[in-house]
């Protein structure tokens, strides 16, 4: 992690810790959705207590993904009184505004450190807008009040931030931490303020960073604003893991944050994890929602087989594909992609041509053009990226 490594896909638990099985569930779903890092709450000594049982649980269900622990207040307490959490956890994540108040808080966050040190563990320390190091904001805020040209509220809460995160790293440094074992975030949850906070962290810092907009939201208030602020952030070559903190809609899995994590990286060209489909949004020259509901298939397709294809047939995830309304843009589209269908749109003949790396091939009619043009997808992939096919 860091330096040219691929950026990292992170997410995490909403799940009572203690509770072992719902925890190792819900972690193994995340990791099978593709989370290559998972964060869990230790909050409680039941919640310590129950880490190495998730880590053993996940061992017996194949599911080898690190695991996060993430501490507020009394994680030096929690960590000196379960060795077995401390070893078994990958990475800690501390806050450097709640780790203690007052005298205590050098003195414990000292131990965590040492604690991290002492079971080789990376620490990350993350900075929030929602919990900030309220000395030293007041004392930021005292020392604006004596310039000749104050800044505003806003940016001095930032430099409250980023100093926050940054002196922590520098004393976890003098500790004995290496650097290269530091992660630093500092979230907030305005787009613009997230980014001014990373270009700020990352011209003043060496140390490796986790991007997230905390408090995202819900649907797709919560994607775009994520999009938004880390499309930014990772086109100018800022981060090295990654969460969507999305507020998770009724009904709908945890692991759409992960989805979405791993589409941002994957539209950007930065990794590519499952084929994605190129579909048009259709308009007034398609007679109905056939192409759509094609889109949706291929998409839920490419995705179930993905896990298997990983194994199976490695590179497959940058297969492309396209899913077209109609012969104005369908046949153009759809040579573009690896493997592609133009769908007849309104007074075209009832016909679908299919084109494979720019070639049309084949033309699909009547009941069975969506099952018919996965098993063609099925059989690109074995052709392409199998053991036979390989190339
Ligand atoms: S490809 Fe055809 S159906 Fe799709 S948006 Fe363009 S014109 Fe409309």
């Amino acid at each position: 992690m860091g330096g040219s490594a691929p950026v990292v896909v992170q997410s995490m638990t909403n799940t009572d810790t203690a509770d072992v099985a719902s925890t190792a569930r819900q972690v193994a779903e995340l990791w099978r959705a593709g989370s290559e890092l998972v964060r869990i709450t230790v909050n409680t000594a039941e919640a310590a207590a129950a880490v190495p049982r998730i880590r053993d649980r996940l061992a017996m269900m194949g599911a080898e993904v690190p695991l996060i622990g993430d501490f507020h207040y009394n994680g030096h307490q929690l960590l000196s009184d379960e060795p077995a959490a401390a070893e078994a956890l990958a990475k800690y994540r501390i806050n450097p505004g709640n780790v203690g108040f007052g005298r205590r808080k050098d003195s414990q966050f000292a131990t965590l450190i040492e604690l991290a040190i002492k079971h080789g563990k990376p620490v990350r320390i993350g900075a929030n807008w929602g919990s900030l190091d309220q000395a030293l904001a007041k004392q930021l805020m005292d020392e604006n009040a004596n310039r000749a040209e104050p800044w505003d509220a806003g940016r001095v809460l930032r430099e409250a931030l980023i100093r926050s995160a940054l002196d922590s790293a520098d004393r976890a440094v003098e500790i004995g931490l290496p650097a290269e074992r530091i992660v630093l975030s500092a979230k907030v949850s305005g787009v613009q303020e997230l980014i001014a906070v990373y270009r700020e962290l990352a011209a003043r810092g060496d140390y490796a960073l986790h991007l997230g907009l905390t408090e995202a939201g819900i649907g797709s208030k919560g994607i775009v604003a994520s999009s938004a602020a880390l499309g930014v952030l990772l086109q100018e070559g800022i981060g090295d893991t990654i969460r969507i903190s999305l507020t998770p809609e009724p009904g709908q899995p945890r692991t759409n944050e992960v989805i979405v994590a791993q589409e941002l990286l994957q539209t950007m060209g930065l990794r590519a994890f499952t084929p994605l489909v190129t579909a048009c949004p259709g308009c007034g020259r398609t007679t109905s929602t056939f192409f759509q509901e094609l889109a949706k298939t291929v998409q839920e397709h490419v995705r179930a087989r993905m896990p298997e294809w990983k194994l199976t047939h490695p590179g497959a995830e940058n297969l492309t594909l396209a899913v077209m309304g109609c012969v104005v843009n369908g046949p153009g589209e759809s040579r573009h992609a690896n493997i592609g269908i133009s769908l007849p749109g309104t007074g075209e003949a009832p016909s679908a041509p299919v084109f494979e790396d720019g070639e049309k091939t084949v033309t699909l009619r009547g009941e069975h053009i969506a099952e018919e043009f996965v098993g063609l997808i099925d059989a690109y992939v074995d052709r392409h990226y199998g053991a036979a096919g390989a190339t």
